[in-house]
């Protein structure tokens, strides 16, 4: 088991630190679970920074992730490229944190698990009901049954757009 990075979020905000990590989508169980294959891994950077009296936690988060086709049921392989704004909130502001500004806010914490929050943001960015392009689910059939040719079909999408 490795050691989840903890931040204190006020404190890495206000000077300004960064953090960069690579994560494999097995070891985040909750977002596992809603895809069609473990597989992958994420890398994120989180960057703290101060803006008008503000903590904001800048997310950058990409790799790839196997979702499931919603129309066929096959594995659809869905680059991951998301960058999140997140205002630290504390005491007062969490209690007007009313969800009307395009910033989302999360609470400040001492020991923020920064594993935690990129679960949280991909669960939260992915599409919830995914689908393949028009006529490439037929593809995708095909393939089924040939669990190593993901690449292989990977190519195939290529060639064809
Ligand atoms: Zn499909």
């Amino acid at each position: 088991m490795f050691a989840r990075p903890l931040i204190d979020s006020i404190e890495f905000a206000r000077n300004g630190r960064t953090l960069n990590g690579e994560i494999a989508v097995v070891d985040l169980p909750r977002l596992a679970e809603s895809l069609a294959s473990s597989e992958g891994s994420i890398r994120y950077t989180v960057q703290g920074m101060q803006a008008d009296g503000m903590s904001f936690l800048l997310l950058d988060m990409s790799g790839i992730c196997h979702l499931r086709c919603q129309r066929c049921l096959g594995d659809l392989v869905y680059p991951v490229d998301i960058a999140s704004r997140l205002q630290l909130l504390e005491g007062v502001d969490l209690m007007q944190d009313d969800d009307s500004d395009e910033v989302d806010g999360i609470e400040a914490s001492k020991e923020l698990d920064v594993l935690g929050l990129v679960e949280d943001e991909l669960l939260l960015s992915l599409p919830f009901a995914p689908r393949h392009d028009e006529g490439v689910c037929e593809l995708a059939s095909k393939s089924l049954g040939k669990a190593d040719d993901r690449f292989g079909m990977l190519a195939q999408l290529k060639n064809k757009f």
